[in-house]
């Protein structure tokens, strides 16, 4: 296949885009380990299951569906066509129906239609079901079986889009006191420490001193990482695993902004892009975006940019909504690395400082995380960064790119290791479709996805490097 090319798969089956199943119907039984209360109360939410669950969550229940017109439309509109059933990742690595986006989604309309229509009510519909213990674990197995990715919602003739309905319905279990581990511990890492990881002050200032050396010996440049610079051009908000797992990120940020000479920092208030509120509740997902514009406006910065993560990007997206007007930014709305990079492009930033060739070991092809694409409409910008600093680029199959991106397996609080064999079997149509391509460098955006990829792809046979955009942009750089 020559580079560049991007067919489209009629029958994913015959090109072995739909392989298998690994664990027909066995889904079931793999679950989120359940919160403990010191995590769910440093986050507002109840320590254990609350008395009367069953009346407060229908209650909650009823509070959304007043709040958010378009639950309830999709409450009531599903005509179950069925278009949605085969575009799920979850399901077309188990096997198991109630993976389907319109099953999944009917856990919660039963529960409507029970509660909240005359029919339901009068206790008359057998398609309604009541809001007891087997119908609560149903929830909690199957909304943490969904990453949020939305791919349904871009094949279903009536845009319902059934990660709004997990969210939904996580909102409610939390509000009742069902939540998982790893969800409400790392949203409590981030208001104790400021970042997803725990990561203290000290051990942030360290490492991005450490990084100062390793990399002023690799190149003979004063290349900064500077750590809380009152006044500063530009706040970098990274996903905290940047700084100390995607090492190569973290030092495309300091060798572009050195290129540039632009004066940036990071801030030890809230060093973290990522927002596991999105995974939880819409008071943590709000209350965790608010701590990003609060250390801009402590380090008094011109500009804030998000760096190479997924869900950070969604919920930035929703920062104007949720958190209020960001006219005192330049720009004053959200901004992302890809989008300044693209712009200091175009801009003629860096004419004859790039050397393409320095990436000639790299079939390089692209993996949209969800978040980002569909989410958050960034579809050209890495394309146009990764076509400006390598020779080969090479997409996947159309029908698994962009809009309909295959979610990595792990998006929407689902990268914990009781999950595996979910994560493993979600992350096979990905998988399948980067083998198809032959590349050896999987470029992305999104720090779960790079956590979640290389598992994956290693799991299902395919020999990639996993990376970000800006780790092939720095390393084309010259400085
Ligand atoms: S595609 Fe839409 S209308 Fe059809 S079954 Fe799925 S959710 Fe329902
Ligand atoms: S939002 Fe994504 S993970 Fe959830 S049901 Fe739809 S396709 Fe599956």
């Amino acid at each position: 296949m020559k580079f560049d090319e991007t067919p489209i798969v009629k029958d994913p089956a015959k090109e072995g885009l739909s392989p298998p199943n690994i664990r027909e119907n066995a889904s079931a039984a793999v679950r989120c380990y359940p919160s403990k209360p010191k995590d769910t109360q440093a986050i507002g939410l109840p320590g254990e299951r609350v008395p009367n669950w069953q009346e407060k969550g229908i209650a909650k229940f009823a509070e959304l569906l007043e709040k958010n017109k378009a639950l309830r439309v999709y409450m009531d509109i599903c005509v179950r066509c069925g278009a949605c059933t085969d575009k799920c990742q979850f399901y077309l690595g188990t096997g198991d129906p109630q993976n389907f986006p319109v099953m999944r989604a009917e856990l919660m309309r039963k529960v409507y239609r029970r509660y909240f229509t005359p029919a339901g009510r009068a206790n008359t519909l057998s398609e309604a079901a009541d809001f007891d213990e087997e119908m609560l674990e149903k929830w909690y197995t199957y909304f943490y079986q969904c990453s949020e990715c939305r791919r349904c919602s871009v094949f279903c003739p009536y845009g319902i889009d059934t990660a709004e309905i997990t969210m939904a319905a996580r909102e409610i279990m939390a509000s009742i006191g069902v939540s998982t581990k790893y969800v409400t511990e790392v949203v409590a890492k981030v208001y104790e420490r400021g970042n997803n990881l725990g990561i203290p002050p000290a051990a942030w200032k360290d490492n991005c001193e450490f990084l100062e050396q390793d990399v002023e010996e690799e190149t003979g440049k004063p290349i900064r990482f500077p750590v809380d610079d009152y006044g500063a051009d530009i706040l970098l908000v990274p996903p905290s695993a940047d700084n100390f797992a995607n090492v190569d990120t973290m030092i495309g940020y300091g060798k572009l902004f050195y290129a540039l000479g632009i004066r940036w920092t990071t801030s030890t208030y809230c060093n973290e892009g990522g927002n596991f509120g999105l995974f939880l509740n819409y008071q943590n997902l709000k209350k965790v975006n608010k701590r990003i514009i609060d250390a801009a406006r402590m380090l008094n910065v011109k500009t804030i940019i998000w760096g190479e993560c997924g869900h950070a990007w969604r919920g930035a997206i929703l920062t104007p909504t949720l958190n209020g007007p960001m006219d005192m930014f330049d720009p004053p709305y959200p901004y992302h690395i890809s989008q300044f990079i693209v712009k200091m492009i175009r801009q003629g930033a860096f004419e004859g400082r790039i050397d393409k060739s320095a990436n000639d070991d790299y079939i390089v092809t692209y993996h949209d995380p969800c978040n980002t694409a569909r989410a958050g409409q960034l579809l050209d910008e890495p394309r146009e960064i990764l076509r400006y600093c390598v020779n080969h680029f090479i997409e996947m199959p159309r029908n698994t790119i962009r809009e309909k991106t295959f979610c990595c397996g792990a998006g929407g609080g689902l990268l914990t290791d009781e999950l595996m064999p979910i994560r493993m079997a979600g992350g096979k149509p990905r998988a399948m479709a980067v083998k198809h391509t032959g590349a050896n460098y999987l470029a992305t955006i999104c720090a779960i996805c790079k956590a979640q990829l290389p598992e994956s792809m290693h799991y299902w046979d395919v020999p990639v490097k996993v990376g970000g955009t800006i780790d092939l942009f720095a390393r084309a750089l010259l400085l």
